[in-house]
């Protein structure tokens, strides 16, 4: 596959972000793109921990703290894909482990009726999102990626555990309420600008998978879009970051 580095100059809150990105230049899907979108997102947050420091607010998340790790993370369709063939290339016996955690978790879901709302979380009559992430909360699920307290995929972990962090006391996430954590404003969040790439015009809702249904869904729903060259998905992740059009 051919390859394109170069650098990206954007300005964020007002000041200015270069981020050097290597991107396919053939016809790929977007989750080709994902190691490029995984790295703009580490620099935004970069910037929003830097400018949270500079006020007084430093971030309270440690390694090891895996609280968030137990809530309902929701990945792009692009991320669910990746995620599905990141196990899918794993040595044995990880992967069978990791698909057996998977499988166990659709089965406590099953149990808890929460199986059906989470597979299709826009269908007329289900609960609000926020309700189904509480319930969700509730069963103390782990993330089947989590291993000794630890993310067992942490370089390639999806856009939407990369953008959470927060400046609230740590023991608040035990028991999250939108009072008692703080979550680190973003300047721009990739994970949404993605979302939106997947959305089909005309519709409300942007289209997400439950990081813990990643496999199921990736195996029921091939990838039947055409591929676009890696510049102009790219080009479309900005226009939706920066909400305006770029004449390239
Ligand atoms: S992918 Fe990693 S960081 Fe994200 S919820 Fe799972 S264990 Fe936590």
């Amino acid at each position: 596959m051919k390859l394109l580095s170069g650098t990206i100059k954007l300005r964020v809150r007002g000041e200015p972000v270069e981020i050097a990105l290597t991107i396919p230049q053939s016809p790929v899907h977007p989750q080709a793109l994902l190691p490029a979108l995984q790295k703009m997102t580490d620099a935004f947050v970069a910037h929003a921990v830097g400018q949270s420091e500079s006020q007084g607010k430093s971030i309270t998340c440690k390694e090891g703290c895996w609280a968030c790790c137990r809530q309902l993370v929701p990945v792009s369709e692009a991320e669910a894909r990746y995620l599905a063939e990141l196990v899918a290339a794993m040595p044995e016996p990880r992967r069978s482990a990791l698909q057996q955690r998977f499988r166990e978790t659709i089965e406590i879901l099953k149990h808890a009726d929460l199986l059906e709302p989470l597979r299709d979380p826009a269908r007329p009559g289900s609960r609000t999102l926020h309700a189904l992430g509480m319930a969700f909360f509730e069963l103390n699920i782990s993330c089947p990626f989590l291993e000794n307290h630890r993310c067992s995929i942490h370089a390639q972990r999806p856009l939407a555990c990369r953008e959470y962090l927060v400046t609230s006391p740590a023991q608040n996430c035990d028991q999250p309420t939108a009072e008692s954590v703080q979550k680190l404003p973003m300047p721009a969040s990739v994970f949404g600008a993605l979302i939106t790439l997947s959305k089909t015009p005309g519709t409300k809702t942007a289209p997400f998978v439950p990081l813990v249904l990643a496999l199921e869904w990736a195996s029921q729903h091939p990838d039947r879009n055409t591929p676009l060259p890696g510049p102009e998905i790219l080009k479309r992740i900005i226009e939706n970051l920066s909400g305006k059009q770029l004449n390239c």
